[in-house]
C-alpha cells in the first residue's frame, strides 16, 4: 500500500504574488533536478497559475509536491509530475495531444501552452463533478480551446483521432486496446501501469511504424486507479 498525506483543509491566506514566486521557485526547482528541459514546457509552468485549479481550501499548497484533492473522485497530481510526462513523450509544438483523466483541467493547460494553436489538446474525463470544476477552471482561465468531453477515457476520442501524443494520469491494468488504434505512426503513449494503492511503472509506449512498438519503463508512480470499460471494475 502506498499513499500521500495530504495537508489539512485550510483558507487560503496566499496573494497572487506569493504564488507567483513559489511557482518560479518550482520551475528552477524542476530544471535543477532534471524534471523541465525543454523551453516550451518551461515557459508554460511559468505561466499556467497552479493554484487557481485548485480548491480554495488546498490553495495554497498548490506549489507543494503532493497530490492534492479535487471535487468527485480525483486529486490533482504533484507538479514534478507534469514535466515527468511531459518530457518523456517529447510533447511539442503542433502535435495533436490526448489526455485520459482530466482531473482539474491544469495538465491540459499546460499541454495547450506546448503545442500551441497549431496543434489540438483533447481531455477526457469521467467523474461528472470532476469534469464540471474543469470546464469551470479552463473557461475562467481562458483555455476553452482545450477539448473537454465526459465520458470514458479508456475508450479514447475516436472523432478527432489519431493522436501524436497520448497520456493517462490514472492508473490501468494494461494499454487499452482502442487507444493503440487512435495513436498516430511515431506517435507515444504514456500511462502508469499497475494496481491502484500500489506502485505503478510509469510505461511509454512508442509506436516505431510497421506494426512495431518500443516499450520503456520511465520510472515508479503513484495514481488513483483508471475507472471504464479497460480500467479497475472495482474502482
Ligand atoms: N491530470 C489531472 C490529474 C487527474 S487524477 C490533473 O491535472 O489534475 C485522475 C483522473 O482520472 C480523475 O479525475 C478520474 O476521475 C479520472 N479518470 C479515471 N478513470 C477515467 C476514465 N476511464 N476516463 C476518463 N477519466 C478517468
Amino acid at each position: 500500500m502506498v499513499g500521500w498525506i495530504i495537508p489539512p483543509p485550510k483558507k487560503s491566506v496566499k496573494t497572487p504574488e506569493d504564488f507567483l514566486q513559489e511557482r518560479r521557485a518550482k520551475v528552477k526547482e524542476l530544471e535543477a533536478l532534471g524534471f523541465l528541459r525543454s523551453p516550451r514546457l518551461k515557459a508554460a509552468m511559468l505561466k499556467v497559475p497552479r493554484e487557481e485549479f485548485i480548491p480554495s481550501l488546498y490553495r495554497d499548497y498548490a506549489y507543494l509536491e503532493v497530490p492534492l484533492p479535487l471535487p468527485g473522485e480525483a486529486t490533482i497530481s504533484c507538479p514534478h509530475s507534469y514535466p515527468l510526462f511531459y518530457e518523456a513523450l517529447e510533447l511539442a509544438e503542433g502535435h495533436r495531444f490526448l489526455e485520459v483523466g482530466t482531473g482539474s483541467g491544469y495538465g491540459a493547460a499546460l499541454a495547450w501552452e506546448v503545442v500551441g494553436p497549431q496543434g489540438l489538446v483533447v481531455t477526457l474525463e469521467i467523474d461528472p463533478e470532476t469534469c464540471d470544476f474543469a470546464r469551470e477552471n479552463l473557461t475562467r482561465l481562458g483555455y476553452a480551446h482545450v477539448m473537454l468531453v465526459q465520458g470514458d477515457g479508456s475508450l479514447g476520442y475516436p472523432p478527432l483521432a489519431p493522436y501524436d501524443r497520448i497520456s493517462f494520469t490514472a492508473a490501468a491494468p494494461e494499454v487499452p486496446p482502442p487507444l493503440l488504434g487512435q495513436l498516430a505512426e511515431h506517435g507515444r503513449v504514456l500511462w502508469p501501469v499497475g494496481r491502484p494503492n500500489q506502485v505503478q511503472d510509469l510505461v511509454m509506449m512508442v509506436n516505431l511504424g510497421e506494426g512495431r512498438w518500443r516499450r520503456v519503463v520511465v520510472t515508479q508512480v503513484a495514481y488513483i486507479p483508471l475507472r471504464g470499460t479497460y480500467g479497475y471494475a472495482s474502482a
